[in-house]
Order: structure tokens, then sequence, then C-alpha cells
């Protein structure tokens, strides 16, 4: 479910598409060729109703993606960076690289995407009318009829007032402009978003038993991942809030064991990863930092070139994921950890080294925070 590729870049924002999109690519074109439009326009051939199928479904797919490029293009405007945009199964995911500043924003932001929605409804409402004026084109007012119908879906399912879809979000914008405080208006839009998610999966479980066991399925199915989503996005504001709260010199290691330039792999083992048992050694030579050496750099050489080969030869070369300044946040320093391959971070001042923090620091952190909050 997670795999995505990237299509297209729009904005500055690339947009990717997960694979199991092409599920619902094919079963929105069968359903419309198979079953609807021969049932809608009758007596074409059969081959009419698989073209009007696959472009119904090419217009829905950009339907979805004018809807998340006006939230983005919200965000983009007032300087909220948008880092991907990934259109998957059930519509599309904007991935934020923060919390916005204020709540004016955040509505602004959240009522967009509906807001395009419902006006691509009237769009194609408009043409459906048009097209039936016309004898020889009223068979492909279905295309447009079926498009007025799945716009005004979308936009009705997102405006509902659970955390994290739109309507949520709007929720959480009014709520956290009358109270000013980010985190309860972040915990109430959640808690709709679960009761929400668990309304759907009553009525899924209903629908399966009484009525239709599609519906059903598909109603728990949409049920469960909105209850995930409202659990992980309130957890992730949380962490981002307490991250960007504390500044990394408070927490990094200091008295960082470096290692100089030219020792060779077989010193290196024995003086310092069997020494200290560290993961890994930044590589110093007066006082400039040019790399960080791990224990996988080590075993990716041949044993017996080990005496031969230095630190420098298969360090991981200095770079702007690899170093962040001591007074830079937390949040900072996790998002050039989760670029970085090596699950640290060094820390500098005046581009001098004076600390080390890893990934694990941070979550560990993270964990002692959330133990006492609760
Ligand atoms: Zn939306």
């Amino acid at each position: 479910m997670n795999r995505s590729f990237k299509l297209v870049t729009v904005l500055g924002i690339p947009v990717e598409i997960n694979y199991s999109w092409f599920i619902i690519f094919g079963l929105v074109s069968y359903t419309l060729s198979v079953f609807v439009f021969p049932a809608t326009s009758p007596q074409l051939n059969p081959m009419i109703y698989w073209i009007m199928g696959i472009a119904t479904a090419l217009l829905l797919f950009l339907c979805l993606l004018l809807h998340e490029l006006a939230h983005s293009w919200v965000a983009v405007s007032n300087n909220l960076p948008i880092l991907s945009i990934t259109l998957f199964i059930f519509g599309g995911v904007a991935q934020m690289s923060d919390e916005p500043q204020n709540p004016d924003l955040e509505l602004k932001m959240a009522a967009a995407g509906p807001l395009v929605s419902l006006l691509l409804g009237g769009f194609f409402l408009g043409v459906s009318l048009l097209l039936y004026r016309f004898a020889a084109l009223r068979a492909f007012a279905s295309i447009s009829d079926y498009l007025v119908i799945l716009n005004l879906s979308v936009a009705v399912f997102n405006l509902f007032p659970g955390f994290p879809l739109d309507g949520g979000r709007i929720l959480r914008s009014l709520i956290w402009k009358a109270t000013g405080d980010l985190r309860q208006a972040t915990r109430i839009a959640s808690n709709f978003g679960k009761g929400l998610a668990f309304v759907m999966m009553a009525g899924g479980f209903y629908s399966l038993v009484m009525v239709d066991l599609i519906r059903g399925l598909w109603l728990i199915f949409l049920g469960l991942f909105l209850m995930q989503a409202a659990e992980t996005s309130y957890q992730q504001m949380r962490m981002k809030k307490m991250l960007s709260s504390i500044r990394v010199e408070n927490i990094m290691s200091k008295n960082v064991v470096t290692v100089p330039v030219s020792i060779n792999l077989d010193r290196l083992l024995e003086d310092y990863f069997f020494r200290f048992r560290f993961a890994s050694f930044p590589v110093v030579e007066d006082d400039t930092l040019f790399g960080i050496v791990t224990f996988h750099d080590i075993k990716a050489i041949d044993r017996n070139r080990w005496g031969i080969t230095t630190a420098s030869e298969v360090m991981v070369k200095i770079g702007e994921s690899l170093i962040i300044d001591k007074s830079s946040d937390l949040l900072a320093a996790l998002s050039k950890l989760s670029s970085n391959p090596v699950g640290r971070v060094l820390v500098t001042e005046n581009g001098k080294l004076v600390g080390i923090v890893s990934r694990k620091d941070i979550l560990k952190l993270f964990e002692f925070k959330e133990g006492i909050e609760e």
C-alpha cells in the first residue's frame, strides 16, 4: 500500500501515484464500461463503452488531483511548503512539512479542496446540460453525469467533521481560533474523526449483514482507514510540537570521539569500534569535519584490504543532511535524519563539531516526554 512513483511536478511539488490507485482505476473503468454506460447509453459499440469508461476514470483522477492542488496552492502561496502529493485508493494526500501557522490559514487550506470539488461538480453539470441539447452527443452526457456525482461525493465525504478529513481540519481551525490551543483543538477534532470512523464501521457491519456485502466491506475499510489516520495525525502533531520546542544543543551527546582521516580500517576497528562500541565515528582532522564512518562502511570492504584502506575512503562524506547547527530545533534534526543514511546528525557551532544526535536519542526523548504527560 505504501509504494508510489512520481508522475509529474506541479507548483514545484512532486505528484506521486500510489500503486493501489491502479486497482481503483481498473475497477472504475470496468464497472462503468460493463455495467453503468451500457445501461445509461444503450446500443453503442462495446469498444465505445471502454473508451468512455477509461476517459471517465482519467477525468476522475484529474479531479482528485485538482482537489489536492487547491489545498497545496493555498499552502504554498502562504509559505507553507508541501513536500509531495500522493494519489492513492481513497483520493489524495498532500504532505505538509509543518502545521499551518494560524487557524485562518488552516481554514482556507482545508476549505479549498472541497470548494474545488464542488466547482468541478458544477462544471460537469453544465457540460451535461449542454450535451443533452444535441442528440448526437447525448450518449456522452453519461460521462459528465457520473463526474457530477463523483465530485459531489468527494466534496461531501471530505467535509465530514472528522480530523484529518478536510471537514475535520475546518473544525480544528474553528476550535483553535476560539481557544488558541492547537493541541486541544487537534485532540477534539481527531476524537470526532475516531467517532466518525466508528459510525462508518458500525454502518459497514450493518450493511454487511442486512443490505449489501460490498458496500459493507467498503464502509468498514474506509472507517478503519479514518480511525488510523485520526490517531496517527494527532500523534504526529504532538511530536512535531514537542520537537520544535527543544534545541539540538540541549540533548546532544558532547565529547564526541572522532577518528583521523588517514587511519586504516584495522586500527579503526581495534582502537575505536571495539573499544568505544559506537555505531559510527565522525572523521575529523585539524578541527575540520570530513565525514562520518560507520561499521557498515567497513563491512562493505573486502577483509584483506582493511590494512590498506583508510577511513576517508569509506566514510559518508560531509553534506547538508549530515550536519546541523546547535541552535536548530529537533524537528529540523529529525528531518535531516530521515534524509541521511547514517541515522545520526553531527552538531556544529561555527562549522566546528560540538556534539552528535541520533534518531534513537530523539525517539527516546519523545517516549519519556509522552510518558510524563499521560
Ligand atoms: Zn481535501
